[in-house]
């Protein structure tokens, strides 16, 4: 399986594409551009049916074979065998069985053959679905290092889900360091303690005395320093990284198959959506040949792919104009994997997809809707891919996990609030709707003592967390510090 890059000229595309392990440990593409396969490689309905019955392991197994075709058969077998376990996504509620790793519940049933179904994608160990890929991506690191016998030093800034969930997937993990950037005393106590209890010798917290952008920043200022970034073997897994999207096409084949017995049936899906990282891995298992009727993107009151999906123009936010909500993780101003789609929207045209987003850069956004001075007119297509669109607000937040809580008895956090409250406005007779769990409760439990006046559940040795003892340094936004700290840790 060859990649290209989404900003590759036209010429230039068959020369420059790489295998899986080449784009593995990278982020973007030279010429800025995000990694997709050559083409997408397809499904059969035989295989379909034989892979209903498969564990989940088993199934990211055939999925990622497609894809990963550079790495040993065997290997992959292992590397997905150990990552898929019921020891690791051990958080199961009631009434979900640990071992299907991504369970289903069925909500509600309408007498139509509607039915309303969560997915959840949240047991893992820092209970929200970045998980699911983070933790395949800690052990095909490991694997791909130890092969070159080369080490890693991660390097990034979190306000909080990204940030443990790449710890607890890289920590105790040979040849990998992770040093991870955090606004001091702004992350909520539960998020904290999840980070800085964790003692592992290659799990560096760093504390930065200011805000998220300000350690943002100091991640770009050492990032752009070349030579440095070199010699200390420095490296990203931002959500663009090829590897974490693809992991995330897997729990869309397992949704879609054990919520159907035959492949005549149909299956929608509804996605809260940020950087548009999980639906765009919904995206790529369609365009596989996964019957997918629709893909409901969700997002909050930072609207950035609502107003794309129901105009046609992308308009990112500025700083000062993205909303600090009770769903953060979808607070963003632009939707870093966005591009992906767009390169596949227009015709996989390299050079129109690279004018696009210069022009996002320049003019802050494009225009597809097709009216006059429109940067063109593929809007229009955009249904054919079958996406649609949401919002959800605070209130619509507070009413959805009152009214989940009161009619099926189950306590949902924010994020897949704002999905069900999408997926509820999109739902069609004879179409099963399955609604992406992207976090438990526990994890943003203000809201939920605002929305049902009690705590939410903690799953089982959390109940505690924050009363561990915490490992973390605390800096001023001082890059030189930094690069000497990172310097002193790596020993390079
Ligand atoms: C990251 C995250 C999202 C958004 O996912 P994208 O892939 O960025 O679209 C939604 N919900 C939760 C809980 C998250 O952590």
């Amino acid at each position: 399986m060859q990649y290209v890059s989404t900003r590759a000229a036209a010429s230039a595309a068959a020369s420059s594409s790489q295998q899986f392990s080449d784009i593995l440990l990278g982020g973007l593409a030279v010429d800025g551009g995000l990694f997709l396969p050559a083409s997408y490689p397809q499904v059969t309905g035989a295989e379909l049916d034989a892979w209903r019955q498969l564990s989940y392991a088993d199934l990211a197994y055939e999925i990622l074979k497609k894809f990963a075709t550079d790495i040993p058969d065997a290997d992959l077998r292992a590397l997905t065998a150990k990552t898929y376990t019921k020891e690791v996504y051990k958080n199961a509620r009631q009434g979900e069985k640990a071992s299907q790793i991504t369970p289903l519940r069925v909500l509600e049933e309408g007498a139509n053959g509607t039915k309303l179904v969560l997915q959840a994608l949240s047991n893992g160990p820092t209970l929200a679905f970045k998980d699911m890929a983070m933790q395949l991506l800690g052990n095909l690191f490991e694997y791909a290092l130890a092969k070159q016998n080369a080490q890693l030093n991660i390097f990034g800034a979190t306000s909080g889900d990204t940030g443990s969930a790449a710890e607890y997937a890289m920590r105790g993990k040979k040849g990998i360091r992770v040093f991870m950037l955090s606004p001091h005393k702004k992350m909520s106590a539960f998020q904290t303690a999840q980070m800085f209890s964790l003692q592992d010798p290659n799990i560096f917290n760093i504390a930065i005395e200011g805000v998220f952008d300000d350690a943002q920043d100091m991640v770009k200022a050492v990032s752009n320093d070349l030579p440095f970034k070199a010699q200390q073997k420095i490296g990203t897994v931002n959500s663009i990284n090829w590897a974490r999207v693809v992991a995330q096409v897997v729990y869309y084949f397992r949704g879609y198959l054990s919520a159907t017995t035959s492949n005549d049936q149909k299956v929608s899906f509804t996605v809260p959506s940020g950087n548009f990282g999980n639906i765009c891995a919904g995206h790529i298992a369609r365009m596989m040949g996964l019957p997918i009727a629709k893909l409901v993107a969700a997002t909050n009151e930072n609207d950035v792919l609502d107003e794309f999906f129901r105009t046609g123009v992308y308009r990112v936010r500025k700083s000062a104009e993205t909303y600090h909500t009770s769903s953060p993780s979808m607070d963003i101003s632009k939707a870093s994997n966005f591009e992906r789609f767009i390169y596949d929207l227009v015709g996989r045209d390299g050079d129109r997809t690279r004018a696009l987003f210069q022009k996002v850069e320049t003019h802050g956004g494009f225009d597809l809707s097709g009216k006059p001075g429109a940067d063109g007119d593929e809007f229009k297509q955009v249904a054919k891919y079958g996406f649609k669109s949401g919002k959800s607000t605070h209130e619509d937040r507070l009413n959805t996990i009152r009214d989940v809580a009161d009619d099926y008895g189950i306590v949902i956090d924010t994020h897949t609030a704002d999905g069900i409250k999408v997926a509820r406005e999109n739902l069609e007779p004879g179409v099963t709707m399955i609604v992406l769990e992207t976090a438990l409760a526990a994890k943003f439990n203000e809201t939920i003592l605002d929305a049902l006046g009690e705590d939410a559940e903690r799953p089982e040795g959390f109940e505690n967390i924050e009363d561990l003892p915490q490992k973390f340094v605390v800096m001023p936004p001082d890059v030189e510090k930094m690069k000497a700290y990172i310097a002193a840790n790596t020993g390079l």
